[in-house]
């Protein structure tokens, strides 16, 4: 079982492209646990038909005994859905969201019981603090990969998403793996973010488009990848799959 965290600024599509890469997975016969710890909670929605699963902590507050079966989610190509959740807003830390969902699968025995090949986080990296940490440093991911684009403030919080795991790799925990290019197709774009990688001593592992056909996909509740699985757009996701997962 290996486990890469993606990490970006928030709306810079990680859960667009980390939902594109689970199905991808699952289309190469892979079975793939996808975890979204955004207090958003929007992360497996394109798996979904559009709709947003019930997320751990809300299944916490309203239920004393909880089955997994409460909080995992079979989505499409078989992708299993987990939502963190987050706290109502101006009470309790988002973080801690994270935390007590991961604590809840543990105790659950998820992976056990699942089995999964491979698990996705996709974590909201504007802060990267206390819960939103949880994945690099509580040996949860094994590496850590980060979704940006050439805009400044996403290069901004790539930059100390890369602090931080370098903090932590000190300790043993996971490793950066890289940027996923997620442009927005402005002029002098590519040179920005490859800089960018330089200087934070990694690599841009692939670069994605910026595409209509995710718009049109989302529309119908689906991943490109299942909306349109002859597109080149599904080629690179799959591609990206491949290199993150070394298929
Ligand atoms: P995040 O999870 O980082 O908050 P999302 O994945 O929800 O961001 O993406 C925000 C929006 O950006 C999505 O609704 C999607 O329509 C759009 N988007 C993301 N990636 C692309 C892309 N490569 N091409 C076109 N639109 C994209
Ligand atoms: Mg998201």
């Amino acid at each position: 079982m290996k486990k890469i965290a993606i990490y970006g600024k928030g709306g810079i599509g990680k859960s667009t492209t980390v939902s594109n890469i689970s199905a991808a997975l699952a289309l190469q016969g892979y079975k793939v646990m996808q975890i979204g710890c955004d207090p958003k909670a929007d992360s497996t929605r394109n798996l979904t038909e559009g709709s947003n699963i019930p997320t751990v902590l809300n299944v916490l507050k309203e239920q004393e005994d909880i089955a997994l079966e409460d909080i995992v989610f079979t989505g499409d190509l078989g992708v299993l859905c987990v939502e963190a959740g987050g706290p109502v807003p101006g009470v309790g830390c988002a973080g801690r969201g994270i935390i007590t969902a991961f604590e809840t699968l543990e105790s659950l025995n998820a992976y056990e019981t699942y089995q999964p090949d491979f698990v996705i986080y996709d974590v909201l990296g504007d802060v990267v603090c206390g819960g939103f940490a949880m994945p690099i440093r509580g040996g949860y991911a094994d590496e850590v990969c980060i979704v940006t684009s050439g805009e400044m403030m996403s290069l901004y919080a790539a930059s100390n998403i890369c602090h931080a795991v370098k903090s932590f790799g000190k300790r043993g925990y996971a490793s950066l793996k890289g940027f996923i290019y997620n442009g927005k197709n402005f002029e002098g774009e590519d040179a920005l973010v490859y800089k960018a990688a330089e200087e934070a001593g990694t690599e841009v592992i692939c670069k994605i488009e910026r595409d209509g056909i995710v718009q049109k996909s989302e529309a119908m509740g689906k991943t490109v990848v299942s909306a349109y699985p002859e597109s080149a757009m599904t080629a690179k996701y799959i591609e990206l799959s491949k290199r993150l997962f070394g298929l």
